[in-house]
């Protein structure tokens, strides 16, 4: 049996580790046909601006599997980042980091356990980058999060925590302040843990956890959450167990997977030969799982604690530069080791992850009633607050409509509330309400008056689905 991988060496420190990596792959004897191909700062040179090329794309989708190096970001030339090309072009909706303490490796957390795993939704939330300046001193970022994106990701963790035996998860969100976006997620997740009942689900607040990952990290098994809380939590859970060398992690996706290293091309270090390349082999080692080489992928595992733990070979990033092996001493050893067996590795018995989204299409949500209640419009003002406020009843009466409020950064501002400091920035928002359901020629109407009084830039329709309000009060708003 041989696989076909596609391999992308990368920036920076990137064709050392994978280089390693892919030493140690082969030594453990399963059979990879490697296709290099390029991606990153070069392609970027050769004037491509998605940093990724068609043969790259083409390898990706005919193999389905890549082990990727880090690849460096160009900083001014107004290139999109080809790791999130990659990401979106394979729709690599899940990340999955696994956070494990290294026996031989001391830290602070030595000798507590820590073997969890960060299950981040990939392509959702804020990094879906949609941006944009309302005036030019109030820039906006939009957070949007699907019931399809929630379900992918949960799904993915419980069937992940299967895979591995794992028994807890924890769902870490801000539903408490973002009852809609990080509410999604929550609520997904709430539904979806009925059909895991061998797993114990719990919900955290993520500024809790990530307190509670500090305090007591080994309390923790598997954490699914949002884009950009998995990107801190996973950050922050690498530097307990010794550092970004050795973070591993694996994108998965429906039709292809791409695992690399968490770290980036780290420049400073390129062609030296000092550099910790644990967190692409791990890597590795999460590819060869999913390949269903589960053996080798022990074997390995063994074979990098005898080397840590017994030969203690570490590299600089642990034992600082006077007693640092090199990158490919520390190879060797590992080479070296395969066959080897560490006493006290914790074998999880690992199964293939059993996701298969195409088994269960996520519809959307159906509504049995709708209608719109209102709208939200945003307007670049500096205009006095009740000067604003009167000018905008007079352009709801105009349309036969009411002005409910005027809000700025979420806090009412008019009517005016007595004791309110008002901090007032140049971008307000007005929030009007029809005598009953409104219909776009209304809401057309509202804002042919309101262009008349000042400059907007947004607008946004209040809906009402199946009796809820799906919008949050402002901050004041009775
Ligand atoms: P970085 O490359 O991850 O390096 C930050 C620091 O982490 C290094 O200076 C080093 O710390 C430590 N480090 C990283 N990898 C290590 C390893 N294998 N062994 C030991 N120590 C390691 O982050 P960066 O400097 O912010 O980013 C550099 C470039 O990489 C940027 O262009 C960025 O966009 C890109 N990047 C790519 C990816 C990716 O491809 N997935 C991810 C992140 C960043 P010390 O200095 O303390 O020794």
């Amino acid at each position: 049996m041989s696989y076909n991988v596609t391999l992308i060496p990368g920036d920076g420190i990137g064709p050392e580790v994978i280089t390693s990596a892919r030493q140690v792959v082969d030594a453990s004897g399963v059979k990879i046909n490697w296709e290099v191909c390029e991606a990153g700062a070069e392609v970027f040179r050769k004037g491509m601006a998605t940093g990724v090329p068609q043969e790259t794309v083409d390898s990706i989708n005919r193999n389905r599997v890549a082990l990727k190096g880090p690849l460096a970001t160009p900083v001014g030339f107004g290139e999109k980042s080809a790791n999130v090309t990659l990401r979106k072009m394979f729709e690599t909706y899940g990340n999955i980091r696994p956070v494990k303490e290294f026996p031989g490796v001391r830290t602070p957390y030595s000798g507590r356990g820590i073997d969890l795993v960060i299950v981040r939704e990939n392509v959702e939330d804020l990094y879906a980058g949609i941006e944009h300046m309302q005036t030019p001193s109030v820039a906006q970022c939009l957070k949007l999060i699907s019931r399809k994106g929630c379900e992918k990701i949960v799904r993915l963790a419980f069937e992940f925590a299967r895979s591995q035996n794992r028994k807890t998860i924890h769902c870490a969100t801000k539903a408490n302040i973002m009852k809609f976006s990080e509410g999604m997620l929550k609520r997904t997740f709430e539904d979806i843990s009925k059909d895991y009942p061998d797993i114990e689900a719990q919900h955290i607040i993520v500024d809790n956890c990530a307190h509670q990952l500090v305090k007591k990290p080994e309390q923790f098994d598997v954490i699914v959450t949002t884009n950009m809380n998995g990107d801190i939590l996973s950050d922050l859970s690498s530097a307990l167990v010794g550092g970004l060398g050795f973070a591993p992690g694996a994108n998965i996706g429906d039709n292809a997977c791409i695992f690399e290293a968490v770290h980036g091309s780290a420049p400073k270090y390129a062609g030296k030969n000092n550099i910790n390349p644990m967190a692409v082999i791990l890597s590795a080692v999460m590819m060869l799982r999913h390949l269903g080489e589960f053996k080798a992928a022990l074997d390995i595992e063994h074979a990098l604690y005898v080397t840590c733990a017994v030969d203690k070979i570490l590299t600089r990033d642990v034992v600082g530069d006077a007693k640092g092996a090199s990158t490919t001493l520390f190879t060797e050893s590992v080479i070296k080791n395969l066959g080897k067996s560490y006493e006290g590795i914790h074998d999880r018995a690992h199964k293939a992850i059993n996701v298969d989204n195409s088994k269960i299409p996520v519809a959307p949500i159906k509504v049995k009633e709708r209608f719109v209640e209102g709208v939200d419009v945003f307007f670049e003002s500096t205009k006095p607050v009740s000067e604003f406020g009167k000018l905008m009843e007079t352009a709801a009466n105009e349309a036969s409509m009411k002005l409910k409020l005027v809000t700025c950064r979420g806090m009412k501002i008019y009517p005016t509330t007595e004791n309110t400091v008002l901090d007032l920035t140049d971008q307000v928002t007005a929030r009007f309400v029809g005598a009953g359901p409104l219909d776009d020629s209304q809401i057309q109407k509202l804002i042919a008056a309101v262009s008349e009084k000042a400059m907007w830039s947004h607008i946004e329709k209040l809906h009402v689905f199946d009796g809820k309000s799906a919008y949050t009060k402002a901050h004041g708003e009775e």
